[in-house]
């Protein structure tokens, strides 16, 4: 059984000609990219690193990577969406190499490749979260850094992230976000301490409704981030 969720993939599929548009269903990953791609630069610069992006997308993230120095692959099930992601890059100019794979079936075939590996956005689709992370972890090269963000479960992101993001400020599609597959940090915490992560720092992302901008800070209780490490062995 592959862990995937049909539904979730359609979801994504559905909407992705708009991918790119910043004004669209995916305003808020264009919106949080800067702020995500210097938080990871500045765990380890990408310039020259060997990056794999898992559940790329349209490529929002991907690209940036690409376009800060890294050689970037990026997969994903969603057809539509890698269509999208690959069309893009003729209007970017930058190189990726995107394909239409589990992180599971990936990491059977290029275990240990990576020098980064980056899970955004994702985890919160998928029907066991622990074998993506999992999958990440085996990607990655001894020594290589993980990234993650996803949503965390507790009421107030209940109330953020379903009813404020896709009811009152209709950010997002109702429908987008499952409260019941939203992680707590201490459980992607365990799921990357499991697969033999070490944690480097976990850290939160707001939303200020009123300035509309997006913030780093030590708040996890909605979006957050975590940061791991393969040990050397
Ligand atoms: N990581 C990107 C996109 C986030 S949207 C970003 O942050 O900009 C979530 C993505 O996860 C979608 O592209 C969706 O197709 C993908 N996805 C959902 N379930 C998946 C699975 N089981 N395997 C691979 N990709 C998956």
């Amino acid at each position: 059984m592959s862990n995937v969720d049909t539904a979730e993939i359609a979801k994504f599929s559905e909407l992705a000609h708009r991918w790119w548009d910043p004004n669209s269903e995916f305003r808020p990953l264009h919106e949080i990219n800067p702020l995500r791609l210097r938080w990871i630069d500045a765990h380890v610069p990408l310039a020259g690193k060997k990056v794999l992006d898992v559940g790329c997308g349209g490529g929002i993230l991907t690209e940036a990577m690409a376009g800060a120095g890294a050689q970037v692959s990026g997969i994903d099930l969603s057809d539509k969406a890698l269509k999208v992601a690959k069309l893009h890059l003729h209007e970017s100019g930058h190189s990726v190499d995107y394909q239409l794979i589990s992180a599971e079936d990936y990491a059977a075939q290029h275990a240990g490749e990576f020098d980064v590996v980056t899970c955004m956005e994702m985890l919160e689709h998928v029907p066991s979260p622990a074998s993506v992370v999992a999958a990440c972890a085996r990607l990655v090269k001894p020594g290589g850094r993980v990234f993650f963000s996803t949503l965390n479960r507790n009421p107030k992101s209940y109330l953020f992230a379903i009813v404020g993001a896709e009811y009152v400020l209709k950010l997002l599609p109702r429908g987008t976000h499952d409260y019941a597959k939203f992680i707590t940090p201490a459980e992607l915490a365990r799921m990357a301490r499991e697969a033999g992560l070490d944690i480097d720092e976990l850290i939160g992302m707001t939303y200020n409704p009123l300035t509309k901008l997006y913030k780093l800070e030590a708040d996890t209780s909605v979006n957050y981030l975590l940061a791991a490490r393969r040990g050397n062995e």
